[in-house]
């Protein structure tokens, strides 16, 4: 019998960690998977980041913290927010949690009743879809494709609104299109917006720095959306530090308090060395990570050139992120190595079965003719995935 509540009944698995799980248990019994389905960079977290989290174990950084995180280090995302989004914070709409993925769960905690919609332009970012439901919101899917390269239009925007509208989210870049909004595109967004005070948006700016076009633009940014805008932002991107957990918004202060309020009865403040950390991490300029994002444009143009020469494969130029989606539909009712293929999720369990190469199913992402590879990966493996699954498809076919 189920004991279990009706929320967790009617939660699903985040898919990109399952797929995660599912390659390092085929890893553990001895298969040589390439794990190209967790957004993860592959780089260690540098050495300047390092020093900063050895200094503070050394100098006793052990209590409990704020719970809406060390007053330095809300200082330094004041910072960081004037000197990359030209946004002015007070103390009191700054929350630092543990990822920006508990940033995003207290937001829908704070700000969602029973019913309220959500739109999500899709393809959307794995959890928003669950998070929203856990605290009764309903998710409404815009549905975009490769031809607005995957944006949602103002028109679209229009259309999905309802009296029952609460919030829009989004990311931008976009796990896992790559897409990137651009200041016009946002400026079009806000302007049907305007005319619905009552909708907030969270922008999920996690890939900010890796951006390959230039030019990060965000929702508050926008005069008239700043004080309806919470912008979601954190460290595992940009600084390679997925496992210590920090990340943090900029919100109206009734928001953050909110979020605060809920954050102290669920986990209080975040890790007391990962902070210390971060300080050290976001008063730095930007540039001191450069490299990373350089190593990650060489990979973006080489699984781009790759995936070209696999027939069926249909895929966007992703401008930031680590992720490429491509429509893989042409596959579909076909039978590759004896197995039907029916959809994206049958796409890419034939991938990591038969070619041993872990992707994720676009379905968990709102779409179902895609399928996301991570290209925070060596180049070497990057190489040998395309090899592996070309060789599979034209011999399956
Ligand atoms: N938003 C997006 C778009 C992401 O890809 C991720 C992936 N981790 C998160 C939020 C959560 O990040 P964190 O590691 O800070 O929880
Ligand atoms: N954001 C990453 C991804 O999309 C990490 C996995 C997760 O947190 O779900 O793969």
């Amino acid at each position: 019998m189920n004991h279990l509540s009706d929320r967790i009944n009617n939660l699903s698995t985040s898919a990109t960690l399952a797929m995660a799980a599912k390659a390092r248990e085929l890893k553990n019994q001895g298969k040589d998977v390439i794990g190209l389905s967790l957004g993860e960079p592959d780089f260690n977290t540098p050495d300047f980041v390092k020093d900063a989290a050895i200094t503070a174990i050394n100098e006793n950084y052990n209590s409990y913290t704020p719970v809406d995180g060390y007053a330095d280090l809300k200082q330094a995302i004041i910072t960081k927010f004037k000197r990359d989004n030209n946004l002015n914070y007070d103390p009191s709409q700054i929350l630092v949690s543990t990822g920006a993925k508990q940033s995003l769960a207290n937001i829908a905690a704070v700000m969602l009743n029973e019913g309220d919609e959500v739109i999500l332009p899709c393809p959307y970012w794995v959890s928003y879809s669950d998070i929203v439901k856990l605290n009764g919101g309903v998710p409404v899917e815009v549905t975009t494709d490769i031809s607005t390269d995957f944006k949602m239009t103002p028109q679209q925007l229009e259309n999905a609104i309802t009296p029952k509208t609460k919030m829009l989210w989004y990311s931008s870049p976009c796990n896992p299109s790559g897409s990137i909004y651009s200041e016009k595109e946002l400026r079009g967004i806000a302007e049907v917006l305007e005319k619905y005070p009552n909708i907030y948006v969270v922008s999920d700016e996690i890939y900010e720095h890796i951006n390959y076009v230039g030019g990060h633009f965000g929702m508050a940014q926008i005069q008239s959306m700043y004080d309806r805008t919470i912008t979601v932002n954190g460290v595992s991107k940009a600084f390679a530090m997925t496992g210590w957990r920090i990340g943090y918004i900029g919100a109206p202060d009734w928001i953050a308090r909110a979020c605060n309020k809920m954050q102290g009865q669920v986990t209080s403040g975040a890790n007391c060395i990962a902070q210390r950390a971060v300080i050290t991490a976001l008063n730095e300029p930007p540039s001191r990570v450069q490299y990373m994002i350089d190593e990650f444009k060489n990979r973006r143009e080489l699984i781009l050139g790759l995936l070209k020469d696999i027939p069926g494969f249909k895929a966007n130029n992703p401008e930031g992120a680590f992720y490429v989606f491509p429509d893989i539909s042409y596959y579909f009712g076909k039978t590759i190595a004896g197995k039907q293929i029916k959809n994206a999720s049958d796409f890419a369990m034939l991938l990591l079965e038969e070619a041993l190469v872990a992707t994720v199913t676009g379905e968990a992402f709102g779409n179902p003719n895609c399928i996301r590879i991570s290209y925070a990966a060596s180049e070497e493996q990057i190489r040998e995935a395309a090899q592996r699954i070309k060789t599979l498809l034209s011999y399956g076919l």
